[in-house]
């Protein structure tokens, strides 16, 4: 059977919601992390895509600005190179190449047309291939042969950023091909960019796009976000002609407070349910113990006298049966004491019946004390007690319940500051040979105790099988 607790388990009380605790904790950083994870893969496939896109459009920008200058080398052919229609050609351009700011013809690389005119006066004369801040990047287009594109840069003329676009222009003469001079096209940065990178602005993302230019030492910057990137960001490649720029864009975790919030929820969560599991072992622990109690009480009906604390009837005749057998069997002797009070009912009529109780109670208590560990004493009714002496032969009995009669025949009982006096009756018998169970043992006892009364009360009979 299950042994079961009549105090509280303690080990119990704090392990069930600590693992109730931890168990949800876990269950729920496990949970934080999987869709950590799976939000930022989305995201960073997001930005991904966001950025490949953004990358297209600006390179498709650029292929706008470098046909221009494609263009403008195509007309100058048509006319073999001569520039007087130069502005017809260029508002031409311009009208199909809406992006494009502005266009320059630079023969032998000194710039000699612009159009529109109007805030670029002072570039003219500019000569590329000889001015320090130009000359690298413009000798790498002639020396290239190819178009070149650089920038950012600020222009001599209004200080303004833009990328340039240089085509390299080289004409026969004498079977031989020489350097004419370049086609140009520029756009400022703010109208290359328009609002191609206010998108991620608007996430929130962090971003820098940086050109290349050969006569400058540092990257130039066209454009970034106010916040600066990190080492994390990711890069994408804008290819230009002649080279390469650098698109780097960082995504952002989810904020912080988020993050926290969570945890918090989390925690909050983990500490009531194992709060629950708590109230619920506690409660559950009382109810166990409850039932203990009960179990207990109820045994203690089945077996015990309730006033007395003595074993009933039922109980001592269970018990007695085996004694008798093994009487029977073992000739382990066994002798059966009746006991009774002398004129019960005129201590009931004197001191009242509560009186009487208290009386039961110290009596069965006095007897309980004087017997063996091996005795057998019970309540058998009323104010008749019974007590099974194993072990114990007839002279020995004798003495024992004339010592115990003649106790509680001094003995000065109170009650309520009442002295109570009063005599029992003993009526003794042994297990025979001819007896076929206890109740015929018990019956001749029965007999000597009513012999005792007869013979004047507050005294011990036997009666013999
Ligand atoms: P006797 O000497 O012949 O045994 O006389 P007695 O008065 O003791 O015997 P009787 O059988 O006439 O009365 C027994 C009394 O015991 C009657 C009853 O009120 C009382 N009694 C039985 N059980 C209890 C009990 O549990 N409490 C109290 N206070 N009295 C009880
Ligand atoms: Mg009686
Ligand atoms: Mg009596």
């Amino acid at each position: 059977m299950k042994s079961v607790s009549k105090t509280i388990n303690v080990k119990r009380l704090i392990l069930y919601p600590l693992v109730t605790l931890l168990t949800v904790l876990m269950l729920g950083e496990y949970a934080f992390v999987f869709f950590k994870k799976d939000k930022l893969e989305e995201q960073k496939k997001y930005v991904d895509t966001l950025t490949k896109t953004l990358s297209e459009m600006i390179q498709k920008e650029i292929i706008v600005v470098t046909s221009a200058t494609s263009m403008l080398e195509t007309l100058l052919r048509q006319d073999h190179f001569a520039t007087t229609n130069f502005n017809d050609w260029s508002r031409e351009i311009l009208s199909i190449n809406e992006n494009v700011s502005n266009l320059q013809l630079a023969p032998g690389g000194i710039v000699m047309d612009i159009f529109p005119l109007e805030g670029n006066e002072q570039a003219i004369g500019h000569d590329l291939l000889h001015d320090p801040k130009r000359s690298i990047g413009a000798r790498i287009a002639v020396d290239s042969k190819e178009l070149t594109f650089i920038g950012p840069v600020r222009l001599i003329q209004n200080n303004r950023l833009a990328v340039i676009a240089r085509k390299p222009v080289f004409r026969y003469k004498n079977q031989q091909e020489t350097f004419w001079g370049f086609t140009i096209a520029l756009i400022y940065v703010e109208e290359l960019m328009g609002d191609l990178l206010s998108g991620l602005d608007d996430l929130g993302l962090n971003y820098q796009l940086i050109g290349s230019n050969p006569d400058s030492l540092t990257q130039p910057i066209i454009a970034a976000s106010i916040q600066p990137i990190s080492n994390q960001a990711m890069q994408y490649p804008v290819l230009v002609p002649n080279g390469e720029w650098l698109l780097s864009v960082e995504y952002h975790f989810e904020s912080l407070t988020d993050d926290f919030l969570y945890h918090g929820l989390i925690l909050l969560m983990a500490s009531l349910l194992s709060y629950f599991a708590f109230i619920y072992e506690r409660k559950s622990q009382l109810q166990q113990i409850e039932l203990v109690s009960l179990n207990q009480q109820l045994e203690s009906l089945a077996y015990f006298d309730s006033l007395t604390g003595l074993r009933n009837r039922r109980s001592a005749s269970d018990i007695a049966q085996e004694l008798f057998h093994l009487a029977q069997h073992s000739q382990v002797p066994l002798i059966v004491a009746f006991l009774d009070i002398d004129y019960f009912k005129h201590v009931n009529d004197v001191h009242g019946h509560q009186a009487g109780d208290v009386i039961l109670k110290a009596l069965s208590n006095l007897c309980a004390k004087s017997c063996r560990e091996s005795d057998i004493i019970a309540r058998w009714g009323g104010e008749e007690f019974i007590v099974f002496l194993p072990y114990t032969d007839l002279d020995y009995a004798l003495v024992f319940c004339e010592t115990l009669r003649k106790n509680i025949s001094m003995e000065c009982f109170m009650y309520e500051s009442e002295k109570i006096e009063f005599t029992i009756s003993i009526g003794l018998s042994e297990v025979a040979p001819a007896d076929k169970s206890i109740e015929d043992v018990i019956k001749r006892a029965d007999e000597a105790l009513y012999l005792a009364k007869k013979n004047g009360r507050n005294r011990c009979e036997v009666s013999l099988g």
